[in-house]
C-alpha cells in the first residue's frame, strides 16, 4: 500500500517563502553551528554555549543590554558568514560577528588596521574597546560584540526600539526580522543550546520517503522539485524538526495548508499540504522539536480549502537565508539522520527503562 502510495509523482511546490531564491547546488554541511573557528574545534558544544553566554552576561552587565538580544545578533551574523564564507571571515574566536576594516576604522581612516579608540571614533569608525585594554581591536570577541551593543543603546529598551537599532545598522528588513526572531527564541529558553532535532513525522507510524530533489513537477512545471515528499496517511501528525518561529501560515495555491518555521541556523522549515494546523499555533509562536504543528493532508493546487488532489502526503522543504536570497538544498540527508538520531534515542531510552 505504501509502495504504491510513495511511487506517485513527487508534487508541485513553489513559493515556499517569500523572497527571491536560488536553487543549491550544494547541501550544506550537516554539523551544527557551533563549530567554525579554528581555535574552537576541540571545544564541545557544551563548552561553546557556557563560553558565549558568559562572553554575553560580561557584555549585557556593562552595556545593559539584554544577553538574548547580544545572542540574536550574534547569531545571526555567524549564520550569514557560513552561508557566505567568501566575503566575510570569522574575527573572533566565539562570536560571528564580522565589521569590515573599513566600517571598523572609518572610510576615510589612513590606517585601516587603526586600534586607537580616538582615531577610530575621529574618523567615524564604529569599532570600540570593550575589554578597557585601551584597543579597539576587531579580532577580539568582547570589542566587536560591546560595538554592536554600542550601537543598541543610543535606543531605547523597548522591542520597536530594538527594530529600529537593527533597522538603522542592517538597512534590510530581513536582517531585522531574523533577529527579532532569535531574540525572541532565546529569551524564551533562556539558553543558547536550541539545536535538536527531530524528525517530522513520530517514528512508529506508517510513512515512506526518498530522496526527491530536483525532479520534474508534475503541475506547474517550471521549477524542479524543492524538497522530500513524506508519504503518511491522512491525520498522521506533523511535527516541527527543530527549535524555531513560526514566520508563515496560511493557503498557498501551490502548498495548501502550509507552515514555515524558522529555526536558529536561520533555515527556514517550510510544511505543505497539511489537512489543518493543530489549535492556537499562531505566526510567531515558539516551537520546540517534535511539537505536532498540524496533520499530514492533501491539501493545495488550487482555491483555499482544495483537497484531494494528489495522495496524501507531508511536503517538507528546507531554506537557508543566505542575506540576500533564500537558498533550498536538499532536506533528504537531514531527514535521514534525524530519524536514525531519533531511534536511536528511543533504543536507549528503551534500554534505560528495562
Ligand atoms: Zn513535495
Amino acid at each position: 500500500m505504501t509502495a504504491v502510495v510513495a511511487a506517485a509523482a513527487p508534487c508541485v511546490l513553489a513559493e515556499a517563502a517569500p523572497y527571491p531564491r536560488a536553487n543549491a547546488t550544494q547541501a550544506p554541511a550537516l554539523s551544527l553551528p557551533a563549530n567554525t573557528g579554528s581555535s574552537e574545534q576541540k571545544m564541545s558544544d557544551a563548552d561553546i554555549y557556557k563560553s558565549r553566554r558568559e562572553l554575553y552576561d560580561r557584555v549585557s552587565l556593562g552595556t545593559n543590554v539584554p544577553w538574548y538580544r547580544l545572542a540574536a545578533i550574534d547569531q545571526y551574523e555567524r549564520t550569514i558568514t557560513k552561508a557566505r564564507p567568501k566575503t566575510r571571515d570569522q574575527l573572533g574566536a566565539l562570536t560571528g560577528i564580522f565589521v569590515s576594516e573599513e566600517e571598523w576604522a572609518g572610510a576615510l581612516n589612513p590606517n585601516q588596521q587603526d586600534v586607537t579608540p580616538a582615531s577610530i571614533r575621529w574618523f567615524g569608525g564604529i569599532g570600540k574597546d570593550g575589554d578597557g585594554d585601551g584597543k579597539a581591536d576587531r579580532t577580539n570577541d568582547v570589542d566587536l560584540l560591546f560595538t554592536s551593543a554600542s550601537h543598541l543603546m543610543k535606543y531605547g529598551d523597548a522591542g520597536d526600539d530594538f527594530a529600529i537599532a537593527l533597522w538603522d545598522y542592517y538597512h534590510s528588513s530581513r536582517a531585522v526580522q531574523r533577529i527579532v526572531q532569535f531574540a525572541s527564541i532565546y529569551e524564551k529558553f533562556g539558553t543558547l543550546d536550541l539545536f535538536q532535532h527531530t524528525f517530522p513525522i513520530p517514528i512508529g507510524n506508517n510513512y515512506s520517503y526518498r530522496s526527491t530533489w530536483g525532479t520534474g513537477r508534475s503541475w506547474g512545471g517550471r521549477r524542479v522539485h524543492e524538497g522530500t515528499d513524506i508519504f503518511a496517511g491522512h491525520g498522521v501528525p506533523a511535527r516541527s524538526t527543530c527549535y524555531g518561529i513560526v514566520e508563515v501560515k496560511g493557503w498557498n495555491p501551490y502548498g495548501g495548508w502550509r507552515l514555515g518555521i524558522r529555526d536558529l541556523n536561520n533555515f527556514y522549515h517550510y510544511y505543505a499540504h497539511l489537512s489543518g494546523y493543530t489549535k492556537n499555533l499562531n505566526q510567531g509562536d515558539i516551537v520546540t522539536p517534535g511539537q505536532v504543528i498540524g496533520w499530514v493532508g492533501s491539501s493545495g493546487y488550487g482555491k483555499p480549502g482544495t483537497s484531494g488532489k494528489f495522495p496524501p502526503h507531508l511536503h517538507y522543504g528546507v531554506y537557508r537565508d543566505r542575506g540576500l536570497i533564500e537558498w533550498a538544498f536538499d532536506p533528504y540527508p537531514l531527514l535521514r539522520k534525524w530519524e536514525n538520531d531519533e531511534r536511536n534515542r528511543m533504543r536507549s531510552s528503551g534500554k534505560k527503562k528495562g
